[in-house]
Order: structure tokens, then C-alpha cells, then sequence
């Protein structure tokens, strides 16, 4: 499959999910999930108009994003940040999705060069448990985004969800809405959050429609990863 036939399928995917959930096409962004594959993919995909790219590996996400500078892209660390990599995530990324500690957070800060705008961050939240996940508890997501909204290099987005494969579409869109659920508690406690990135290849119907702003896709975009 070619990457534009793929890039107009996910989209028709992304479309229908919006009619089928009542919401509307601009309340959803792509991400495209370019770990593993090389520079020369993304220069293609973004040759396509697409503009978030998305990587898990940060030695890996800055060269693409050094050799791809002339194209103005925005890239998003989706992956875990280690307290040794906080500099070159602050340095190089607009986005990091995967905060789930504030220590991380405030090195993020600390670190993020003055002249570059705050560094947009998601909190990543374990909504299904998984005993050795990665991600805050839900009912201490709250005091977490609280404290990373007040640091300076920072700018509080919202949240992002892994959950497990879920068995089929009713259990996938009731774990989603409980990602929903918590982030319309803390716009409810008076957090200015915009994003809610969950969904990703196999679920981004059920993250859809439960209310999902951003949706991380990989696989379905640029094939499957070895
Ligand atoms: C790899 C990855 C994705 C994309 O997964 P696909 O199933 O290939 O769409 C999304 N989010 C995160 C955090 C990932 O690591």
C-alpha cells in the first residue's frame, strides 16, 4: 500500500468515527506514529500534508528531527523519558506525551532553552491498571497535572492513555470513556486542557468516540514494524 492510499484510509477511518460519535472532524488531530521508520518515510508522509509526528525512541526522534528541519514538522516524544534524556526531549521536541512523574517534569522544565515556546506536555495515565505499566494511577493524575501546570517551560495539554487490546469494541470505547471521564473531571477542577490523546491502529473508532483529540497511529499509516 502506497502511503498516500494508507494516509486516505486512516483518515476515512478518522471521519466516519467522528459522524458515528457526533463530533466534529476538526476536533480530532493524526499523529503519525513514525517509530523504526526512516527520515525518507516522514519526508514522504509529510510531503502528503501531514505535520505531528510522533516517536517513541528520542535518540532516534532527534536525528530524524535534525535531518528534517528544513520541513517545519512538529514532534511529539511519545515514548518513556528517563531522567538522562530529559535534556535532549527539552531541547528538540514540541510535545512530549509520556509524563508520568514530576521530577521528570521539572527537569523538562528546567532544561527547555528560553528562546523555543513551553514544551506542550500530556500526562500519561495507567487507566486500565496494568500492574507494570508505565503512567500515573487515575486519582493521582489530578495533583500530578496540577504541579506540571504551574511550571514555566512547560504547558499542560492534557492526558494520554496505552490501554491493553481490548477484546472487542464495547470494551475498548469503556475504557476510553474512563480516560474521557477523568480528563472532563480536571477541566472541571479548573485545568485549561485541550488534548486528550488516546487511540491508536486497532482503536481509534473506540478512542473516537469516546472523546479522543488526538490519536496516535502507526502501523496503519506506515506499515508494520519489524
Ligand atoms: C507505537 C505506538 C503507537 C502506534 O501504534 P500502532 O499500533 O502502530 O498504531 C501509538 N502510541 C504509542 C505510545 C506507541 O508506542
Amino acid at each position: 500500500m502506497t502511503f498516500e492510499i494508507a494516509l486516505q484510509s486512516v483518515k476515512a477511518r478518522m471521519d466516519a468515527a467522528c459522524q458515528a460519535g457526533g463530533r466534529t472532524r476538526s476536533s480530532v488531530q493524526l499523529l503519525a506514529v513514525s517509530k523504526t521508520f526512516p527520515a525518507d518515510a516522514v519526508a514522504q508522509m509529510a510531503a502528503l500534508g501531514q505535520r505531528d509526528f510522533g516517536e517513541n525512541y528520542i535518540q532516534e526522534g532527534v536525528d530524524k528531527i535534525s535531518a528534517l528541519a528544513d520541513l517545519g514538522l512538529v514532534w511529539h516524544c511519545i515514548g518513556p523519558v528517563q531522567g538522562n534524556k530529559t535534556r535532549l526531549v527539552a531541547e528538540h521536541f514540541d510535545w512530549v506525551h509520556s509524563v508520568d512523574r514530576l521530577k521528570i517534569a521539572q527537569r523538562l522544565s528546567d532544561q527547555r532553552p528560553g528562546h523555543l515556546a513551553p514544551l506542550n506536555v500530556c500526562i500519561q495515565v495507567n487507566i486500565d491498571g496494568g500492574a507494570a505499566k508505565a503512567g500515573v494511577v487515575p486519582h493521582e493524575a489530578l495533583a500530578l497535572a496540577s504541579a506540571v501546570a504551574a511550571l514555566p517551560g512547560l504547558r499542560l495539554r492534557g492526558l494520554m492513555t496505552i490501554p491493553e487490546p481490548a477484546p472487542d469494541f464495547a470494551a475498548a470505547l469503556a475504557v476510553h470513556r474512563a480516560a474521557k471521564d477523568l480528563f472532563d473531571d480536571l477541566r472541571t477542577s479548573g485545568l485549561d486542557i485541550d488534548t486528550l490523546s488516546m487511540g491508536m491502529s486497532a482503536d481509534l473508532e473506540a478512542a473516537i468516540q469516546a472523546g479522543s483529540t488526538m490519536v496516535r497511529v502507526g502501523s496503519a499509516l506506515f506499515g508494520g514494524r519489524a
